[in-house]
C-alpha cells in the first residue's frame, strides 16, 4: 500500500514544502524527505559564503515558514527591540542579514520535525503507479513534491580546462588581477569583493548588465500578475522566462560608487576576454533546463510529459498534469517550477508551490 507523502530534494524548497505539510496537520511520520544532506540550507550556505553575501536578496517574506506573518522584519524588530526593520520593510527596503535568515531556517528545521523525516538517499527514478509514485526501491508514495534545485553550476566551455578558473559559487580567494565573467548579481558582488581584496578587476561580459531591483519583477509575485502569466501561450511564456533569466543586478550607489572610483584609479575595466588575469571567476550561474537533471529527465521521458524548451509544463499550482488527480499528486518546486511560478527559485517562490501541495494533500480523501 502506498505511503502518504515524499519530498525529493532536501533543500530550502523541500523545507518550505515540509513546513507547509506539517502546518496542515500531516504528521512527521507520514512524510519521507529524501536528500543528500540533512541541512536544508547547506547548498545556499556554501554558495552565499563563496560570494561573501551579507544581506539576503529577498525581503521580509523570504522565509520558509508556512504562514507569511510574522515575517523576518517582525522577528528582527522583536529581537532588536527596534522599529527600524518594520519601517524599512514598509518602504520595501528591508533585507534580512544572511545570519538572520539561516537562524530562521534552523528554527523551522528544529520545530517542524524535519530531522525525523529525513532519509539520506540520492534518487534516480520516480515512476507513476496506480496509487501513487514508486521512488527507486524505497517505496510508493501518494503525494510527491520534487525539489532537486539547480542541476549544477555552469562553467563556459572556454574556461572548463583553464587552471585560473573557479566558479563564483565554489570557495575561493582573490588574485591580484581578477577577471570576472558574467554580468548578473553574482558578478557584481564579485567585482566588489575582488576590489576590496585589493585586486584589479576585468569585467568580462557579452553585453551591458541590466539593472533591475529583483530578477523577477514584483507583479509576477502578485495574484493578478500571475493570472496574466498563466494566461500566456507557451511560446510567449518561454520568451518571458528566457528574458527573466538574463543577468541583472540592482540600481544603487552601493554598486556604482566603488566601481566608478576603481575605474578612475585604473583598477576596473571591461573587456571581451580575461587577458592578463591571474584568476578567472566564472559568475555564470547554473546549468539551465530539466534535461541536465537525470531524475527530471527520466521522469519526463518515461511518462512522455509535455515540456517547452528546458521547462516541464506544469499546472498553475506546480503540479504535473496527467500525473495528478484526486488521489495522487506530483508537483515540482524550486527552479523546475518556473513554468507555474516565474519566481520559483526564490524562498518566497518555494512557498508558493509548497503551500498548494500541502493543501492538496490535506484535501485528499485517502488518508
Ligand atoms: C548565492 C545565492 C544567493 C541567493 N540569495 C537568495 C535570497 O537572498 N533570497 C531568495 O529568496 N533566494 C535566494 N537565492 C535562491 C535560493 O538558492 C533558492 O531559493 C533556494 O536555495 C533553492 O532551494 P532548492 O531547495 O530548490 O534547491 P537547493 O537549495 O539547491 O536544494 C536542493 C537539494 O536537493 C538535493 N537533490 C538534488 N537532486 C536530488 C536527488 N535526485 N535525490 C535526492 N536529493 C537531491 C540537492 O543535493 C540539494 O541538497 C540565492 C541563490 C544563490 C545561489
Amino acid at each position: 500500500m502506498a505511503q502518504r507523502c515524499a519530498i525529493v530534494g532536501g533543500g530550502l524548497a523541500g523545507l518550505a514544502g515540509y513546513a507547509a505539510l506539517r502546518y496542515h496537520g500531516v504528521p512527521a511520520e507520514d512524510i519521507a524527505v529524501f536528500g543528500v544532506e540533512q541541512d536544508p540550507a547547506g547548498p545556499l550556505r556554501r554558495r552565499s559564503a563563496a560570494i561573501c553575501q551579507r544581506y539576503m536578496r529577498s525581503e521580509s517574506d523570504g522565509h520558509c515558514r508556512p504562514a507569511s506573518f510574522p515575517g523576518l522584519a517582525v522577528r528582527s524588530a522583536r529581537s532588536s527591540r527596534s522599529l527600524a526593520p518594520l519601517v524599512r520593510s514598509a518602504c520595501n527596503r528591508y533585507r534580512p542579514t544572511v545570519e538572520e535568515f539561516f537562524a530562521d531556517v534552523d528554527d523551522v528545521r528544529a520545530r517542524s520535525g524535519w530531522d525525523r523525516s529525513f532519509r539520506r538517499a540520492r534518487l534516480e527514478r520516480i515512476e507513476a503507479t496506480d496509487d501513487g509514485f514508486r521512488i527507486d526501491a524505497l517505496g510508493t508514495y501518494r503525494h510527491v513534491l520534487v525539489a532537486p534545485g539547480h542541476p549544477g553550476i555552469a562553467v563556459p566551455e572556454e574556461y572548463a580546462g583553464d587552471g585560473r578558473a573557479v566558479h563564483a559559487y565554489l570557495p575561493h580567494g582573490y588574485g591580484d588581477r581578477v577577471a570576472v565573467v558574467g554580468a548578473g548579481m553574482a558578478a557584481a558582488m564579485e567585482w566588489l569583493n575582488a576590489l576590496s581584496a585589493g585586486a584589479a578587476v576585468i569585467s568580462v561580459r557579452r553585453r551591458e548588465p541590466q539593472r533591475r531591483p529583483l530578477s523577477v519583477p514584483r507583479p509576477l509575485f502578485s495574484r493578478r500578475g500571475l493570472a496574466a502569466y498563466h494566461a500566456t501561450a507557451p511560446a510567449e511564456r518561454v520568451r518571458l522566462l528566457e528574458q527573466l533569466a538574463e543577468p541583472s543586478y540592482p540600481h544603487g550607489t552601493a554598486w556604482d560608487e566603488p566601481i566608478s572610483a576603481a575605474t578612475r584609479a585604473g583598477r576596473f575595466r571591461t573587456a571581451a576576454g580575461p587577458d592578463g588575469a591571474d584568476q578567472v571567476i566564472c559568475a555564470t550561474g547554473f546549468l539551465r533546463g530539466f534535461r541536465h537533471d537525470d531524475l527530471l529527465r527520466r521522469l519526463v521521458d518515461d511518462h512522455d510529459l509535455a515540456a517547452e524548451r528546458g521547462w516541464v509544463v506544469l499546472s498553475p499550482d506546480g503540479t504535473v498534469p496527467g500525473l495528478t488527480d484526486g488521489r495522487r499528486t506530483l508537483a515540482l518546486a524550486g527552479v523546475p517550477a518556473q513554468w507555474a511560478f516565474p519566481g520559483a527559485d526564490t524562498v518566497a517562490g518555494a512557498k508558493y508551490v509548497g503551500r498548494r501541495f500541502a493543501r492538496r494533500v490535506r484535501q485528499c480523501p485517502t488518508p
